[in-house]
């Protein structure tokens, strides 16, 4: 077993994507070299801006490379949620704005050229109690009525169509969520960012950031440079970079498997429609196949961001075999982890602190949202847009969170409760 995403086996970071030299100055330094810190350096040199990727690691080394490739319609909440917080006008624009990046993907692979297996499967959210599928049942007549969108709900009789799996009972398809290859996409953003000349500097780790009075001074374990802005897009690896940003998102881990390849047969009997699988616990699991007939198995064992990855893998596996018994005869080939920023609100966000731009939060929704985020703050940088609804929603956080998520054992034991009492 590989301790590392199979992605990121499958497909490499290329070496020369990373190798520039720091700049002496630039407009903009972004901080994060996943989907929100390339597709926004993408942008800015549209815009006709010189900019800076840096990233601690390789290009594209987060969350980018590790997730579990759901670009999902919706966000964390139920839209109804949302709507009921925030009302109908700036619900709808948030909800929206998921299948507007699942949309983006699909347009910037297209015309890119970019292979990143994108596939618009669709995805079923499998309820873990009766009273879960009710309320999908619910949500769905409610995005219906006020949306005009239309969710299949298929009940536990007939969710054989579905999976190969009875534990559920009942769940949602989403015929408009999509599948995607993770590092094959970080990947094609990385090399279209560098042929549109922008700087990528990998093992580049951002140390401190000092307001001057025209820009910022940007320190760096290789070295300083002045940028006119900075971005930082490190979501789930925020940490203590700048304490306004970091005490406003909370990484949380998240862990996955993957098997070797299945028999094209039993794929099919499990995995009929080829859909995009997680289900409605807090401490939830999801599940795809691959395109090479892999099942892909993840779930949050625990939201420490430094469990065992044997253990983790342990786990998963007795899961995925309870859920699957035909898999238990295949070999568990790769486990890893990464890290989701998770908000107090459970909501992406783009704000401006101290000077300095951020676009984060997107839990386990950030494939689809995250390059609607990049698009929207580098469109406020670049001064082509003036209003963003992620940046005009409050980013709450709480007194309690200063330097470090101390409680997060607690609210992990909090969610198994949850899940527990359902
Ligand atoms: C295991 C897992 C499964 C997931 N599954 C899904 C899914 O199926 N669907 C979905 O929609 N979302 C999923 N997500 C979430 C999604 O992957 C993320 O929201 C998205 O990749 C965030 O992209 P990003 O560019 O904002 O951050 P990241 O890709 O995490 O990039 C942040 C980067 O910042 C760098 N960094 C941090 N601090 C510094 C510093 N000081 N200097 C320089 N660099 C720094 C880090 O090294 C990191 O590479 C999953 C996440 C995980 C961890």
């Amino acid at each position: 077993m590989r301790a590392i995403p199979l992605w990121q086996d499958q497909a490499p970071m290329e070496e020369q994507l990373g190798m520039d030299p720091l700049p002496q100055t630039t407009d903009v330094a972004i901080v994060g070299g996943g989907y929100t810190g390339l597709q926004s350096a993408r942008n800015l040199r549209d815009a006709g801006l010189d900019c800076a990727v840096l990233e601690e690691n390789e290009i594209g080394f987060g969350a980018s490379s590790r997730n579990g490739g759901k670009a999902l319609v919706g966000l964390k909440h139920d839209a109804s949620t949302v709507a009921r917080q925030f009302g109908n006008e700036i619900a709808e624009g948030l909800w929206r704005s998921s299948l507007e990046g699942i949309n983006r993907i699909e347009e910037i692979s297209l015309e890119e050229g970019i292979d990143c297996e994108y596939s618009r499967t669709g995805s079923v959210y499998l309820a873990c109690r009766k009273k879960h599928f009710e309320s999908m049942q619910k949500e769905s007549e409610w995005l219906d009525q006020h949306y005009n969108y239309k969710r299949v709900d298929v009940p536990k009789d007939e969710l054989h169509s579905e999976i190969g799996t009875s534990v559920y009972h009942g769940g949602t398809v989403d015929p408009l969520s999509a599948g995607i290859h993770p590092a094959k996409w970080v990947r094609g953003l990385a090399k279209t960012a560098k042929q549109r000349s922008a700087t990528l500097c990998s093992n580049t780790r951002v140390i401190q950031i000092i307001r001057l009075k025209d820009g910022f001074q940007v320190k760096t374990n290789r070295g300083n440079f002045i940028s006119r802005e900075v971005l930082v897009a490190t979501n789930g690896y925020t940490e203590g970079l700048n304490k306004s940003i970091s005490r406003r998102v909370v990484p949380v881990g998240s862990y996955i498997i993957a098997t070797e390849p299945a028999d094209p047969s039993l794929v099919k009997q499990l995995s009929p429609k080829a859909r995009m699988f997680y289900d409605s616990n807090w401490f939830l699991k999801y599940f795809r196949f691959t395109t090479d007939g892999r099942m892909l198995f993840g779930g949050r064992t625990t939201i420490s961001t430094s469990q065992d990855l044997k253990k983790s893998a342990a786990l998963l596996q007795k899961d995925m075999c309870e859920m699957f018994p035909q898999l238990a005869s295949l070999a568990v080939t790769h486990s890893w982890n990464g890290q989701l920023g998770v908000t107090f609100d459970a909501l992406p966000h783009i704000g401006k602190v101290d000077g300095i731009h951020y676009a984060l939060g997107y839990g386990g929704h950030g494939v689809a949202l995250s390059i609607v985020l990049a698009d929207h703050v580098s469109e406020l940088i670049a001064g082509k847009r003036q209003h963003s609804l992620f940046s005009e929603i409050s980013h709450p956080t709480y007194w309690f969170y200063r330097n470090k998520p101390w409680f997060r054992p607690f609210l992990g034991l909090g969610l198994r409760i949850l899940d527990k009492i359902g």
